[in-house]
């Protein structure tokens, strides 16, 4: 007897575990776009355009090679707003064994899938997602025991397991696992960043951008512009397109900050990654074997690789480990709204404006303007973690729950207590300074603490270090900040605090 297949739209790969061993004459695929994927969040509007997009696609795709697919096109009059309404329509319709499927990226999601079978008098078999380096199993077996975990450690089991970058003799190539180090440049407009890949919308792409226009008009960001690949083929060739222009540069502006220039020598993968139109180890062995044969260094190489088999598996091994009391962690006791700018890019503080305005348009910042911009400037201000964590799931293109949540609340937030980064990311204007040009452009002045017209990172930064000694005055990587604050005068600390107290009354105001 036939079994249905359900497709999520950030599963769009042909190797899907879902598809295995599957009968294309008497199976059918499910694929839908539904009200509560869409709208459980103020997702960018071209974050909807690409995964729309892309599902319609790879559904293309699937008819050609003869699959028979059920899709469901978005349309709020539908009746079925949710999957489970879509699944339980055509489980009464066409009588499948079982439903397969395979496990989501989401704990939201995984925890209805889980129950599906008690309502829909069928089987739901959730087959692991195999399109990661490290299996959930496997990630828990390395976490036990372990007091702290780091990157760095787990980062190296995975270079040994996948072998990439590693010598015959089972050593790291250049004699360093991470080069980090070289990796930390300012970018000064030489050399020239290059454009990125694009590929203009096909009549598929433009339905979808005026169906989101018209339904999804509130949504946050904008869809013009739209330039996103959205089939498998099309990200291999953004693949390309980086290997040949930004990954010789991609290690050495790796944390750069440009008041000119959006995407620097970033990769814009991540989309693709994360929906399954490229697949990671694929790619880390492209772009290994640039450096085998001579078209990028090592650092540049190495680094790229480490973010995806170091930074990208590590975070969903916590995501999974810890879920689902982690996203309600908050061990800073943040309390504070999330300002309104943070959604219109209406800031006099230009690295805050730059980093939105760019979202907006883009669906993208890179990691730095994530980071130790607008993740900065949220972790300073005692921003409430569910309001940020929810601000970073709507507006990136490649925001899945997976990735984002230890992102922003244990990578930016330190809200759960230091279990992903030994310390907070916490920094004043000085590094935004040293990292970019935007202080040059911008109304206030970086060098300043106190007064109307300084930096807010300065005091903010102060405060926060003051606010928090209980946190974190024992942690010998943060020992060094406290005894800078301690040896200033008595009458500098409590005017920058004051100024401080000024600045997280009046947030909106800056
Ligand atoms: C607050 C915050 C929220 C984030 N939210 C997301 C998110 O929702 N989805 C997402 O994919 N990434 C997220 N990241 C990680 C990172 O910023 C993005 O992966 C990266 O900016 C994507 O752009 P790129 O493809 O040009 O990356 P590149 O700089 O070219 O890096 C290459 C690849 O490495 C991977 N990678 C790099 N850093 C990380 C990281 N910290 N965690 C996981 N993967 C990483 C990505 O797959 C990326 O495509 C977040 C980072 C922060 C600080
Ligand atoms: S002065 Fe401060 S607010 Fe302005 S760009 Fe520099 S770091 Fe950002």
């Amino acid at each position: 007897m036939a079994n249905l297949i359900l497709i999520l739209g950030d599963q769009l790969s042909h190797q899907l575990s879902a598809l295995e061993g599957a009968d294309k004459d008497n199976d059918r695929v499910v694929m839908a776009e539904v009200h509560d994927e869409a709208s459980y969040t103020n997702h960018h509007k071209k974050k909807l355009i690409y995964i729309f997009s892309a599902m319609r696609h790879f559904a293309r795709e699937l008819k050609q090679e003869g699959w028979h697919v059920h899709y469901q096109r978005y349309h709020p009059d539908n009746p079925e707003k949710s999957l489970e309404a879509v699944v339980s329509k055509l489980a009464a319709e066409y009588k499948p064994e079982r439903l397969i499927t395979t496990e989501c990226g989401e704990w939201r999601l995984h925890s209805q899938i889980s129950q599906w079978h008690e309502h829909l008098g069928i089987p739901v078999e959730i087959r692991p997602d195999t399109r990661f380096a490290c299996r959930k199993q496997e990630f828990a077996d390395w976490a036990k025991g372990r007091k702290q975990l780091r990157m760095e450690f787990f980062y190296r089991e995975m270079r040994k397991k996948t072998g990439l970058l590693m010598t015959p003799e089972g050593k790291p190539e250049g004699g360093q696992w991470n080069f980090d180090s070289d990796n930390r440049k300012k970018w000064s407009g030489k050399p020239p960043a290059p454009a990125p890949f694009r590929v203009e919308p096909d009549s598929v792409t433009r339905e979808v951008i005026q169906l989101v226009e018209e339904y999804f008009p509130d949504h946050f960001g904008t869809s013009e512009d739209f330039h996103f690949a959205v089939t498998a083929d099309q990200a291999q060739a953004a693949l390309e397109h980086f290997i040949d222009f930004a990954l010789p540069c991609f290690g050495d502006y790796q944390d750069a900050l440009s008041d000119h220039e959006d995407w620097l020598f970033h990769s814009i993968l991540s989309p693709y990654l994360n929906t399954g139109l490229l697949d990671p180890t694929d790619v880390c062995q492209a772009v290994a074997q640039a450096w085998y044969s001579g078209r990028a260094p090592l650092n540049a190489v190495e680094g790229f690789i480490r973010q995806i088999i170091g930074w990208r598996e590590f975070v969903r091994g916590i995501y999974w480990l810890l879920m689902p009391g982690y996203a309600k962690e908050n061990r800073l006791n943040n309390q504070r709204s999330l300002p309104w700018f943070y959604w219109t890019g209406e800031t006099k503080m230009r690295c805050m404006h730059k980093a939105i305005d760019a979202t907006a348009r883009n669906a993208y910042a890179h990691h730095i303007q994530r980071l130790m911009v607008t993740g900065n400037f949220a972790l300073l201000a005692g921003i409430h973690p569910e309001e940020i964590c929810d601000w970073y799931l709507a507006v990136y293109i490649d925001a899945f729950d997976w990735v984002e949540l230890p992102n922003t609340l244990g990578m930016v937030m330190h809200a759960d207590g230091g279990y992903l980064g030994s310390k907070p990311y916490a920094a004043s204007g000085k590094y935004i300074q040293r990292m970019s040009d935007h202080c040059q452009n911008c109304h206030y002045r970086v060098q300043d603490a106190t007064g109307e017209k300084a930096c807010p990172f300065n005091a903010l930064y102060w405060h926060f270090i003051d606010r928090h000694r209980d946190d974190f005055a024992n942690n010998p990587r943060m020992a060094m900040m406290y005894r800078n604050w301690d040896k200033q005068p008595d009458e500098r600390r409590r005017a920058i605090l004051s100024r401080g107290e000024w600045l997280l009354a009046n947030l909106e105001e800056l």
